[in-house]
């Protein structure tokens, strides 16, 4: 291991939303940079211009500005190893010039074929893909061919030259050894047509003049390795240590997609879950630190990363966990960022001019996301259609007879009662329940029951009525009566 100073990058294709994988790799680079004091870089892979979504760069922008993984360089910060974005990098002629290179030492070379002769090529079947073989013909093409095909404007890619004979070997931190048989890799495309380099010379490339010391990403790239092994090997580079993470996959054990419905930082943000609770998670998606401890902030995962604790097997993404961690959270909030994020989902449900942020602070330790606010005080509009059954509570001794008289005879003393605060309320029904010898759950719940049409409240009864207020209570209290008797 060479002293010199981690580089990590986050390479990004701009091809949509933010999926938690591709986030999940830019955590894991930004932790390793960080963790040692190295630069975190952000580049970004747009070559394959056929992939190219409008606003994809504004996204990814956006969602490393606020999940706080604060790049060090990138198109917009120069750290000296510019032009940040392929398309940029390829006018400079740099893919181009290392393409010739290979060519000169053999281990590139020109094809001219075209589709329909490539359409001829035998197939094979390579890990579930059918995938055609190029069979080496324009390896055989003299100089002067050459020549002749390009001063004629031929179309041509470039390709990398690999021999049909021997083995290639590859190290990943976490997988070990990987060999290869040469004779299974196929001769793959350097430069296409339109003269763009592929993904898969422009990230050696890339990764070696922009000094990086560790690359970090998802192991469908794993194949490819040995491939990319035998460019740094051409050109005499050495490779940077590479990270391949396992698949994220959802409850069904099959590969996390936008059909889950979470599988982008955008579509947990949209269903209310907090930035820094997603971070956590993903952090735990594929990592996990020596003792079972599972909230961190982003600081102490910068502290606590080691790539080498990274685990090989599949990462199931459980939503039911982050639902979990994300009302861990919410309950260490500080109020008045909660409220913020809690309003407008308190508007949704409550029209009615009501304090907004008592209804907040009973919610803010109950819920997981902030969507579930809604359903959890939309009784504050209006009371719901409720069975009477729900007098009829055990632990409370009370039924439907029993609630009726004591709300029968709470009535007028609630009518005459002005103070409608909490704790006033709540002395009076608990002086109420003394004074007739009763345990105080035996009013309260009925009390409950009927202001709230609800088995389960964010707060008691008198914390309901504090917020109605006099004549909502009284009305509901009514209505109790009348559906009791
Ligand atoms: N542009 C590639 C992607 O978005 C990056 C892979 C890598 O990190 O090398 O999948």
């Amino acid at each position: 291991m060479s002293t010199a100073k981690i580089r990590t990058r986050y390479a990004p294709s701009p091809t949509g939303k933010m999926h938690v994988g591709n986030l999940r790799s830019a955590l894991y680079e930004f932790l390793i940079a960080k963790h040692d004091g190295g630069d975190f870089m952000l580049r970004i892979e747009d070559t394959d211009q056929e992939r190219f979504v409008e606003g994809a760069i504004d996204i990814i922008y956006r969602t490393l500005e606020k999940t706080g993984l604060k790049h060090d360089e990138g198109p917009d910060k120069d750290g000296g190893y510019g032009p940040y974005i392929q398309s940029e990098r390829m006018k400079t002629g740099i893919y181009m010039k290392y393409a010739k290179e290979l060519i000169e030492k053999g281990e590139a070379y020109y094809c001219f074929c075209d589709k329909e002769r490539l359409a001829t090529l035998k197939t094979e079947v390579v890990e579930g893909k059918e995938i055609s073989l190029y069979d080496k013909h324009c390896l055989g093409l003299s100089k002067e061919e050459i020549e002749a095909n390009l001063a004629a404007g031929k179309p041509f890619v470039i390709r990398q030259n690999i021999p049909n004979e021997g083995s290639t070997t590859f190290t990943d931190e976490l997988y070990g050894d990987i060999t290869v048989e040469n004779s299974e890799m196929d001769d793959m495309i350097l430069i296409k047509s339109d003269g763009y380099p592929t993904y898969n010379f422009a990230n050696v490339v890339d990764d070696h003049t922009m000094n990086i010391t560790h690359v970090v990403r998802g192991n469908e790239y794993l194949s490819s390795s040995p491939k990319y092994q035998r460019l740094y090997d051409a050109f005499g580079w050495q490779s940077p240590v590479y990270v391949h993470l396992p698949l994220i996959t959802d409850e069904n054990h099959k590969k996390l997609s936008k059909r889950s419905g979470h599988s982008s930082f955008e579509d947990l943000i949209d269903q209310g879950f907090v930035t820094e609770a997603v971070v956590n998670y993903i952090a735990l998606l594929g990592w996990s630190p020596e003792d079972n401890r599972e909230i961190f902030t982003l600081d102490e995962l910068i502290k606590e990363f080691d790539y080498h604790r990274i685990s090989k097997s599949p990462a199931v993404f459980d939503i039911v966990k982050l639902r979990w961690m994300n009302g861990e959270y919410i309950k260490a909030m500080d109020f008045d960022r909660f409220y913020e994020m809690a309003e407008p989902y308190l508007k949704k449900a409550i029209t009615k001019d009501l304090d907004l942020k008592k209804i907040a602070a009973m919610v803010k330790t109950r819920i997981e996301v902030f969507p579930d606010i809604c359903e959890m005080v939309d009784f504050f509009e209006e009371l719901p259609e409720y069975d009477t059954e729900m007098y009829v509570h055990k632990k409370m001794k009370t039924d439907k007879d029993s609630s009726l008289a004591v709300l029968k005879d709470l009535k007028p003393v609630l009518e005459a009662h002005d103070d409608y605060t909490n704790d006033s309320l709540y002395e009076l029904l608990q002086g109420y329940a003394a004074e007739h010898e009763y345990k105080n759950g035996f009013v309260l719940w009925p009390v409950r029951t009927a202001v709230s049409g609800k088995q389960m409240t964010p707060a008691g009864a008198t914390e309901i009525m504090e917020i109605i207020g006099k004549e909502e209570t009284l009305a509901r209290i009514d209505k109790a009566i009348e559906m009791l008797s």
